[in-house]
């Protein structure tokens, strides 16, 4: 039997907590435990007096001056570049567009492209809708067939007929995290490409694209990097394959010269024919911003942190939550995790609405997953506990069971 955890254990925990510093950076709401960093990331304390220049000053005075006198039209590869930093890419490997879905939509007609003669994508069942759906129009408009394979099944179904491997690496559900070195690898040897999406992944733990030989990669500016709601994503090309790649959204800022504005389509070389329209600036002012949340932390550091959380959010279930209905839906080992722990409940819903009628935020996801992520750059040990603890209070009184609590909202 472990010796029993208490919540001045946790405490000390965080007494001793190297980024305890970098919760600072963030302006949080007061008495409130945000365990949803993971969908929504929480506002850097920077970001709203930079929003506030670029508005008062660079919009409504500079106008369109701004694209050049303020660095608006280089910031796509000026953020690319940080974000390069945590995703193990080199320079001029990443740029910031769109959204996720809309660079998932490229690159992976962009890569099936350059694997003529093979007919299949291959993707997992259990992926983010969003990402199978996309799979989908881009193997019909390649004339591919989507292949969805069970998780555990997908280093098998590759194949000498597969195309293009497309993979979260760490699933929205269950946290379950794939090995992205060895997938890669395999992939490889079949003579096919991989696309990794990084939505779970980049600004919560450190991957290394590059070391990984990866080949295409996209993720989300809003989750894990904070770069405020509906904040542009961005997407890696290995520089290898980027005098090659051909995207099929031929939009005007992903050409040669824009600025020559000429009939024909050439594209830019380089990560720049990533590119389609006009930067969404606001959003990527933010982003950019937001990432100096980062600044000095050593993602090894934030891994160890965010682990520790996990594991402590998963022993306290264990010592607290016995017999109330949980069950844990996460891999227990770490090494298999990414950065949010996962529970089941049949009355998932309404215990989750009970828990944020007290101002703890985790989120919902049918039927009946209760998800916490753990932002290592907010997220205190001592919250982990206190959310157990209120957990548990909900089940044990019967709180959870009102109507209000039951009725779903729009957004889970
Ligand atoms: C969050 C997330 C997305 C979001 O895509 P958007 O285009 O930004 O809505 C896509 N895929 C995965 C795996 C995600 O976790």
């Amino acid at each position: 039997m472990h010796q029993m955890i208490t919540r001045e254990d946790c405490a000390a925990l965080d007494a001793a907590d190297k980024l305890a510093h970098c919760r600072a950076r963030f302006n949080l709401p007061a008495e409130t435990i945000y365990l949803d960093g993971n969908s929504l990331g929480a506002m850097p304390a920077n970001v709203p007096a930079r929003m506030n220049r670029a508005m008062e000053q660079e919009w409504a005075q500079g106008l369109i001056r701004s694209w050049n006198d303020a660095d608006w039209y280089p910031a796509p590869q000026r953020t690319g570049n940080r974000i390069a930093q945590l995703v193990g890419a080199g320079q001029d490997e990443v740029i910031v567009a769109d959204s996720t879905s809309v660079n998932l939509f490229k690159v992976l007609v962009a890569a099936t492209r350059m694997r003529p003669g093979r007919g299949v994508i291959l993707a997992e069942r259990t992926n983010f809708p969003t990402d199978v759906y996309i799979a989908g129009s881009a193997a019909e408009m390649t004339g591919c067939e989507l292949r969805c394979v069970d998780p555990d099944a997908v280093l098998d179904a590759i194949d000498d007929n597969v195309a293009i491997v497309s993979l979260t690496h760490v699933n929205y559900k269950t946290g379950q995290r794939y090995d992205i070195e060895a997938v890669t690898r395999r992939a490889h040897e079949a003579g096919a490409l991989v696309v990794w999406d990084l939505c779970h992944t980049a600004g919560a733990m450190p991957v290394h694209l590059n070391r990984c030989e990866v080949d295409f990669a996209v993720g989300c500016g809003y989750k894990y990097l904070n770069g405020g709601p509906g904040a542009p994503a961005f997407v890696f090309v290995a520089s290898r394959h980027q005098d090659e790649v051909r995207q099929p959204l031929t939009g005007w800022h992903g050409h040669a010269r824009p600025f020559a504005f000429t009939h024909e389509y050439e594209p830019h070389a380089g990560i720049d024919r990533m590119l389609t329209g006009t930067a969404p600036q606001l959003g990527l002012i933010a982003l950019e911003s937001a990432l100096e949340a980062f600044d000095g932390v050593d993602l090894e550091d934030l891994r160890d942190k965010s682990v520790e959380l996990g594991d402590l959010f998963i022993r306290l279930s264990d010592q607290e939550l016995s017999g109330l209905g949980f069950s844990l839906a996460s891999p227990r080992d770490a090494e298999q995790r990414g950065s949010q722990v996962s529970l089941r409940h049949a009355e998932g819903y309404a215990i989750m609405q009970a828990l944020i009628d007290r101002n703890i935020i985790g989120d919902f996801r049918a039927p009946d997953i209760l998800r916490f992520g753990f932002a290592a750059l907010y997220v205190r040990h001592v919250d982990i506990w206190d959310t157990i603890a209120a957990l548990k209070e909900i089940v044990v009184s019967g709180a959870w069971n009102t109507d209000a609590f039951r009725t779903r909202k729009s957004v889970t």
